[in-house]
């Protein structure tokens, strides 16, 4: 990385004149300057401001020669690099040698183009400047000048057609096509200037950072004719809003920006949020479907004493991405704790894709017990992160960033690879452990390779439950995970359907999945103790799972009341605190040597009993 400092005195320090300019993607004639050195002034004569936004043509004098002129456009046209010596003026029109040179520069991020064009006053040839000039038009013959008059009159045609795109891509370079919104690009140059009154003359101005919260949906179910529509419905809805003073841009896709002067209160920027959110309330109608598509909205400010007004945008972002998390169709304002909590999630996200290299995750196991019999059924495989300084991490703590990452599916993998060594090492301490479940997300149950790790894993399938949420139906993942659900079917993995009665279209997706565990979450369970009145929605769940034929487990049992009550409701297996909370290997196989795999006596002993010493601590 090269400091700003050094990089900022090319401007003054380089003697070779240099020119950024930003070239049209169809024609890389057409071009725009963007910057240039102090040399560049020195040289051509044009100052800075009067360089940036002139075509490329400024560097055209009339002594250059016209062949050398058409030189310079097809090489440009082509993209090519050149470099040639010739005969040119100055912005006064002196006359002076240069070399120009041309680089073709990329940008990967944006695919734009761009020009680097360099000139060196070449100063030996300085003494005779004029007299060469003249010599050239003097050995002009007749062949000569014909070929100069059809030379000038190609020249004239390029130059209108050059005219005409330059004109073209000018106002393109600006603005939105579909929208006719100031762009990216020219939102990017408003906020340099923008920030660079705030510093000079410490006028404030508020970003309103504005997202839609469903364009993907209306776009997948209305078709992209009904997205374009939306977009512009919300372009001319946001010009309603907004006066002369303000700055509307679309960033792309479904993100809109307003920069709006802060005046004398704050008031009119939050009135303006708020009116944005209200007016995408009302349904959107395409076609004669209407959907609604609320929109989310992100303000912060950039404010006179701030240290670096640049992060304004990305403040206005942090505050959108909270408003987003409180259940969007709403607007927030930034603050500073938002900004720490952004940081810290950041900071999360590069520990995980290290802990995932270091392979840092290891599983723990919680039992879950027959409630006819007492003794474990079965233990479900919880991941923890071993942390290298803040010691086991439970999953609330960093799965939701691994969701949002997507490396997720990687630590499923790689808990489960350390699946075949524990099981193998318990059954050497002569334990019963009869099962193992195993968690599984969306994204690793749509992994062709998951099948065949279990295939390849050495675990009997016979003995593995594989729990899916209920929300991965409704992912609508189609056709891979109801493969790969198949196939597990077909392995002999049994399968479970998880935290039943959290997702929305539950009874459709039970069906579709046809698991043959069903576990209740702890939500409907866990009340039924203290509140009767829960019982018949509790019962009524349990009855779903046994009218199907499936077997019934019961989540967040915490107490020997409890236990009772959960099986009396027919539920056949239970997992929860009180027959132990989910702990490592070696504590596992410590259990199941202390306790012969009978957890529960089903009742039959009181309190003081032998067996209920050592049930439900915490490990
Ligand atoms: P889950 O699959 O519903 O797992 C049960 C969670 O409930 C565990 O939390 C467990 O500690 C907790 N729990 C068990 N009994 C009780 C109880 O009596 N009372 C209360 N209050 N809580 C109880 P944990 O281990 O923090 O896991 C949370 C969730 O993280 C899991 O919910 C599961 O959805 C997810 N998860 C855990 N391990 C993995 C994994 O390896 N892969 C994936 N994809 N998800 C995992
Ligand atoms: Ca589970
Ligand atoms: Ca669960």
């Amino acid at each position: 990385m090269i400091p700003a400092q050094i990089f900022n005195q090319i401007n003054d320090k380089c003697t070779e004149g240099l020119a950024l300019a930003l070239a049209s993607n169809d024609d890389g004639a057409v071009m725009e300057f963007q910057w240039c050195n102090k040399a560049f002034t020195t040289i051509t004569g044009y100052e800075e401001a009067e360089a940036l936004g002139q075509r490329g043509t400024i560097l055209i004098g009339p002594d250059l020669e016209q062949g050398i002129h058409l030189y310079i456009i097809e090489k440009l046209m082509n993209w090519e690099n050149f470099s040639t010596k010739a005969l040119n003026n100055r912005k006064n029109g002196d006359v002076y040698w240069q070399r120009m040179s041309w680089v073709h520069l990329s940008d990967p991020e944006t695919g734009n183009h761009w020009w680097l064009c360099s000139i060196i006053e070449l100063e030996e040839e300085r003494a005779e400047p004029a007299k060469r000039a003249t010599n050239d038009l003097e050995v002009a013959d007749q062949e000569g000048y014909a070929r100069a008059v059809e030379k000038v009159h190609r020249l004239e045609k390029e130059n209108t057609r050059l005219h005409e795109l330059a004109k073209s891509v000018a106002k393109d370079a600006n603005e939105d096509a579909l929208t006719g919104l100031s762009n990216r690009r020219h939102f990017e140059v408003e906020l340099k200037t923008w920030i660079e009154n705030l510093k000079q003359h410490g006028t404030e101005f508020a970003v309103l950072y504005i997202d839609l919260d469903r364009f993907k949906f209306v776009n997948d179910t209305l078709g992209h004719d009904a997205g374009d529509r939306l977009l512009v419905s919300v372009a001319n809805m946001l010009r309603d809003l907004t006066d002369k003073s303000d700055l509307v841009a679309r960033l792309g896709g479904d993100e809109f920006v307003i920069l709006k002067p802060l005046g004398k209160s704050a008031l009119n920027v939050s009135s303006m949020a708020d009116e944005i959110v209200q007016r995408m309330q009302a349904p959107f109608t395409f076609d004669g479907k209407s959907t609604a598509c609320s929109v989310s909205v992100g303000v912060a400010i950039a404010k006179a004493n701030m240290e670096d007004p640049e992060r304004v945008v990305t403040d206005s972002d942090e505050a959108l991405y909270h408003a987003k998390s409180q259940g969007k169709g709403r607007w927030s304002f930034f603050t500073e704790e938002m900004h720490a909590k952004s940081i810290a999630t950041k900071q999360l996200a590069s520990d995980l894709l290290l802990a995932c290299e270091r392979r840092e995750f290891i599983p723990y196991f919680q039992p879950l017990i027959d409630a006819a019999t007492g003794r474990i059924a079965c233990a479900e495989m919880l991941v923890r992160w071993s942390h290298p300084t803040k010691g086991i991490l439970a999953p609330a703590a960093f799965l939701d960033t691994a969701a949002n990452m997507g490396v997720l599916k990687r630590i499923d993998e790689i808990i489960f690879a350390s699946l075949h060594g524990a099981l193998t090492r318990l059954d050497e301490a002569g334990v019963d452990l009869p099962r193992v479940a195993v968690n599984v997300s969306a994204a690793r149950l749509a992994d062709p390779t998951f099948i065949h790790d279990i295939k390849s894993s050495g675990i009997n399938p016979e003995r593995l439950t594989v729990e899916i949420l209920e929300s991965v139906y409704l992912d609508r993942m189609g056709d891979v995970v109801r493969w790969t659900i198949d196939e597990l079917d077909e392995l002999g993995v049994t399968i479970a359907l998880d935290d039943f009665g959290t997702g929305h279209a539950s009874v459709r997706g039970l069906l579709e999945i046809k698991p043959a565990i069903l576990k209740i979450d702890r939500h409907f369970i866990q009340p039924v103790v203290a509140d009767e009145s829960a019982r018949p929605l509790a019962e009524s769940i349990i009855g779903i799972g046994k009218s199907l034929g499936m077997r019934v487990v019961a989540e967040g049992v915490e107490s020997e009341e409890h236990a009772h009550l959960v099986s009396e409701m027919g539920c056949d297996y239970l997992q929860g605190f009180y027959f132990g909370r989910p702990m490592s290997e070696d504590d596992l196989r410590d259990r199941l040597i202390e306790t012969g795999g009978k957890f529960w006596t089903c009742g039959l002993w009181g309190p003081d009993s032998d067996m209920s010493r050592g049930l439900g601590r915490a490990v």
